[in-house]
């Protein structure tokens, strides 16, 4: 305990809050190794992969982060809840409902509360403050905006939700597309914008950069934003070599006719970003990273444990207060 407080007065004097943009699974590990050492921190999460199922409201991106702050997560998964059982799932395909989504028992009580509130007229960003108090989690967590934004995809077998084209359809089908319905209409969530202008650091987690990063990015005066502050923004690429760690960037980056490389990762967010953290088997591809115009630094990314978690976060922390 004594160690931790040492180590977040000295971080506290030098970095005053850290903004997280954030998607689910890549996200959380990095956003749990920065929580184990700073306490100041504000998660921007996507809201583009929310679904309406069963009449309940699911927020997979916002869910793994509260888990995994709390500690619960399932981490074998990257999703849900540890230990969960699948009970009420198993009586809903008994009674011949689709049950391509997976939500455990536990998880559940989470999508009923939710719901149960936003039909109350509660706003998700007030349901997600709810639920990260009930949960204990210390670090802020805000959708990037209340308003409805969804990634569809569009593939040979026509237009569908990325929830069905990734869970339902298991990222089997070629894509075409990719779009964020709802993006301009979308009002950026205030306490983001002020999060960004106040932050001293910005970190766009190793998250999928279409899928996760994307529609955030993809929200009405989003990118300007983030332009005005780009000295302080650094990402961390999702991919090592020409491969994701997990899930389809490598598809949806080549439907969108972008590079699948760290290279593609840093051009994608050239505009913004002006340090970019790459693995240090990617070595070589640095150069090409310097020539967009950013400061690029090299360490080992996988994150297995939470070492690993621990190991990055300080890496970044030491690194970004130096630069
Ligand atoms: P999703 O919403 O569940 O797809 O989660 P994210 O977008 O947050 O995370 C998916 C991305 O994180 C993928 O592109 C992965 O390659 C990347 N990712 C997963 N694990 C790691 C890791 O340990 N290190 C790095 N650098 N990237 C990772």
């Amino acid at each position: 305990m004594y160690p931790k407080i040492i180590h977040y007065v000295l971080n506290h004097s030098t970095l005053a809050m850290i903004t997280v943009l954030a998607g689910g699974t890549g996200s959380i590990k990095l956003i749990r190794g920065l929580a184990s050492q700073f306490s100041d921190i504000t998660v921007v999460s996507n809201v583009a992969d929310n679904i309406w199922l069963y009449g309940l409201y699911i927020c997979p991106d916002i869910d793994t982060v509260i888990y995994g702050l709390a500690d619960i997560l399932d981490l074998r998964q990257g999703w849900g809840i540890k230990n969960d059982s699948f009970e009420c799932l198993r009586q809903m395909k008994m009674l011949g409902e689709q049950t391509w989504f997976k939500i455990g028992d536990k998880d559940l009580a989470m999508h009923l509360l939710r719901t149960n509130m936003l039909r109350s007229g509660k706003r998700l960003s007030y349901i997600t403050e709810r639920m990260r108090d009930k949960y204990a989690v210390s670090s802020r967590i805000i959708p990037v905006t209340d308003d409805p934004v969804e990634t569809k995809v569009l593939t040979d077998r026509g237009e569908m939700h990325i929830q069905e084209f990734w869970v339902k359809h298991r990222a089997q089908p070629p894509v075409v597309n990719i779009r964020y319905e709802g993006a301009e209409r979308a009002r950026i969530n205030p306490k983001v914008s002020q999060a960004i202008r106040q932050s001293k650091l910005i970190v766009i987690a190793p998250a999928n950069p279409i899928s996760s990063i994307g529609p955030i990015l993809a929200i009405r005066g989003f990118k300007k934003a983030l332009v005005a502050e780009r000295e302080k923004i650094v990402a961390v690429s999702p991919l090592i070599g020409n491969s994701a760690i997990s899930g389809p960037a490598v598809k949806y980056m080549e439907a969108v006719r972008l590079n699948s490389s760290p290279f593609g990762v840093a051009k994608h967010y050239s505009e913004f970003v002006t340090k970019f953290v790459i693995s240090k088997n990617d070595g070589d591809s640095s150069r090409r990273i310097v020539r967009l115009g950013m400061e690029v630094f090299e360490t080992d990314i996988l994150m297995k444990t939470s070492d690993d978690e621990n190991r990055l976060a300080t890496y970044l922390l030491t690194q970004m207060k130096a630069a």
